[in-house]
């Protein structure tokens, strides 16, 4: 029992961050709920009252008592709609924290452990199991109505309890029905039976929403996943149109929505089973309760007014039994599912965080250098880098290449420290880059990763991202980067909105695209920049210009290009030829040429497409 009740440690950490987020909002749930109770028990009260007046032909009392009972409906009507009003805007105000506190989690993440599919699919689970069934903004309801189900249970058996002590009048066997000792013992068994009846009734709720829980959870996913897919993957148009994908589609939307229907189905029909056995079970409790309060009456132990308050009270027992299990049941599965937020909260980054701060620097003079660095992927069994020994210069060009595969991209990302090395050290003038702050150690480097990412936010946005906007700066990236032709084009130059996602933005093409990612690598003005691929994109002219402004675009900087286009190393001083993970050459580009290794092959391939 007490185990099946430990969920509510996860409510109460909860419920404390509501209060947190809201402090008004549990106070209010809980003069709601208590207003509510009073309401209804005041209301039987009167209403008693009013009875015993009307069979005493007490008019005036009669008056006092429908005016009291008409008041008293008023105030909690109005207590009740203001608490609710107030509740649904602290519930909403819950639920939008807790968005923003899951993206703040998954954004203060590194790289490494973020980028873990099984931590996106857990991310996922969360979020989607909040907009099935409500987030935290939902659980202050549920406690209320725990709350006031318990306490509404708590008042009718005090009540009733008073009721069975109440003595008869009569003698006889009438009198001996209504005596306590019968009352109690008659009172006893009705709520057994119905406790009982309604703990199994609840066990079956339990069992079948963790059911629904367990196997539903997955259709809704594929579900999800083709809906956004079909309308809002912005690379899908292309591929079902040349592939002829849309019956397809479809026709997977709609197998998956059949079993959706099928779980549907099967939950309705096991919510109707619950409503018939909790019928059932209340209808039984509510003859025998009326049974007990009608012989109270006969043998004249209570009034006639007495008996519609008891029998009243007692016709609250079922209902508020019923709602306890069943809030109890939802509060779990709320909690089952919220424990995955807390535990995600409170996830710990496995990562050594450093702290020394790094050394700031005028003339971008500083020593990288990887010793014996090896590299796996977190959850994988192949050596991707192998043992790499080497120095990176300052204010050099060095260029990264080999074939697909090769481990180059790898390298960088090592190299930024979006991985740590599985085995070695990569240091920063001669420490541990571990060692350093993460954000000052990344501060160093611009990168224009391949699949570099813009949004749809305003060009100097996109371009500024995380740093202090600098229109001076921005139109001097875009010249650096070949692009300030193309914003003045627009009219609204650096305010344009990029993308069609928020209604009005200016579609850009790839090599465009290249370019501003290229100024936005630019603009964060970082000693070291790194250009993945950076003219895959262009066309021959635009490419034949990023490299003629190479020395502009770099100027004090040290430039890494990873490439394919062996053309692109004739602008570097240095060059570190990758294979299988190993770095097997390094060179000037003549004395690789000379050398007549991999580069050599390489450069000969290309250089004989070329030419023909
Ligand atoms: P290159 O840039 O030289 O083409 P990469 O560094 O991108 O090579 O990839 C090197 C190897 O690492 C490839 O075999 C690739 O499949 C693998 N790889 C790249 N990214 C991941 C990842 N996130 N998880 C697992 N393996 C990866």
């Amino acid at each position: 029992m007490l185990s099946s009740l430990a969920f509510h440690r996860t409510g109460l950490r909860l419920l404390s961050l509501v209060r947190k987020i809201d402090p008004a909002l549990l106070p209010v749930s809980l003069i709601y709920a208590l207003t509510q109770v009073a309401g209804i028990y005041v209301g039987l009260a009167l209403t008693a009252g009013l009875v015993d007046a009307l069979v005493a032909l007490e008019l005036r009392g009669a008056v006092v008592y429908a005016t009291a009972l008409v008041l008293t409906s008023f105030v909690v009507s109005c207590v009740c709609a203001h608490c609710k009003r107030r509740a649904t805007v602290g519930g909403m105000r819950c639920a939008w924290r807790f968005s923003l506190m899951l993206r703040e989690k998954a954004l203060s993440l590194s790289y490494e452990t973020a980028e873990d599919p099984k931590l996106t699919e857990r991310i996922a689970y969360i979020e989607r199991t909040a907009q099935m069934h409500g987030g935290i903004g939902t659980l202050p309801r549920f406690y209320r109505d725990l709350i006031g189900a318990a306490v509404n249970m708590l008042t009718c058996v005090s009540l009733v309890v008073a009721l069975a002590f109440a003595q008869p009048a009569s003698k006889g066997t009438l009198g001996v029905a209504a005596s306590p000792a019968v009352s109690l013992a008659l009172l006893t068994l009705v709520l057994l039976v119905a406790l009982g009846g309604n703990t199994l009734v609840g066990r079956f709720r339990a069992r079948l929403l963790d059911w629904v829980t367990s196997t539903h959870s997955s259709v809704e996913n594929r579900i999800m996943y083709l809906l956004n897919l079909v309308l809002f993957d912005r690379r899908v148009p292309k591929v079902a149109r040349i592939y002829d994908m849309g019956d397809m589609l479809m026709r997977n939307l709609e197998k998956n929505h059949g079993a959706s229907m099928e779980y549907f189905d099967r939950w309705i029909s096991g919510e109707r089973c619950i409503d018939v056995g909790t019928s059932a079970v209340n209808a039984v409790f509510t003859v025998a309760s009326y049974a007990l309060v009608a012989v109270k009456v006969l043998a004249g132990a209570i009034t006639v007014g007495a008996f519609t308050q008891y029998a009243g009270a007692l016709a609250q027992f079922g209902a508020a039994y019923t709602a306890l299990v069943s809030n109890n049941g939802d509060l779990r599965q709320c909690c089952g599912y919220l424990q995955e937020f807390l535990d995600f909260m409170d996830m710990e980054d496995p990562r050594p965080a450093g702290s020394i701060p790094v050394e700031k620097r005028d003339d971008g003079q500083f020593e990288l250098a990887f010793e014996h660095v090896s590299f796996r992927y977190p959850g994988t069994d192949a050596w991707v880098l192998r043992d790499i020994n080497l120095k990176i210069d300052t204010l050099g060009k060095l260029a990264v290449v080999g074939p697909n595969g090769a481990g180059k991209t790898t390298f960088i990302k090592l190299l930024c420290r979006l991985y740590d090395p599985t085995e070695g050290r990569i240091t920063l003038n001669g420490v541990d880059i571990r060692k350093y702050d993460e954000e000052e150690y990344r501060d160093l480097f611009g990168v224009v990763f391949q699949d570099f990412r813009l949004f749809a936010f305003p060009v100097w946005e996109n371009l500024a991202a995380g740093y202090p906007r600098d229109d001076r700066r921005l139109w001097k990236s875009l010249a650096q980067a070949g692009a300030d032709g193309l914003v003045r084009t627009w009219p609204e130059g650096l305010e344009t909105r990029l993308y069609k996602d928020l209604g009005d933005g200016v579609m850009v093409s790839g090599g465009e695209a290249q370019k501003l990612a290229l100024a936005r690598a630019l603009y964060k003005d970082a000693p070291v920049v790194i250009l993945d691929e950076p003219t895959a994109a262009l066309d021959p002219i635009s490419e034949a210009e990023v490299y003629a402004g190479f020395d502009r675009m770099v100027e004090g900087r040290t430039a890494i290009y990873i490439s394919h286009r062996m053309s692109s190393c004739r602008f570097c001083d240095d060059i570190i030829v990758f294979d299988g993970g190993r770095v097997v050459e390094r060179g000037s580009h003549d004395d690789l040429l000379a050398a007549g290794g991999l580069y050599a092959e390489l450069w000969d391939a290309q250089a004989s497409y070329y030419v023909g």
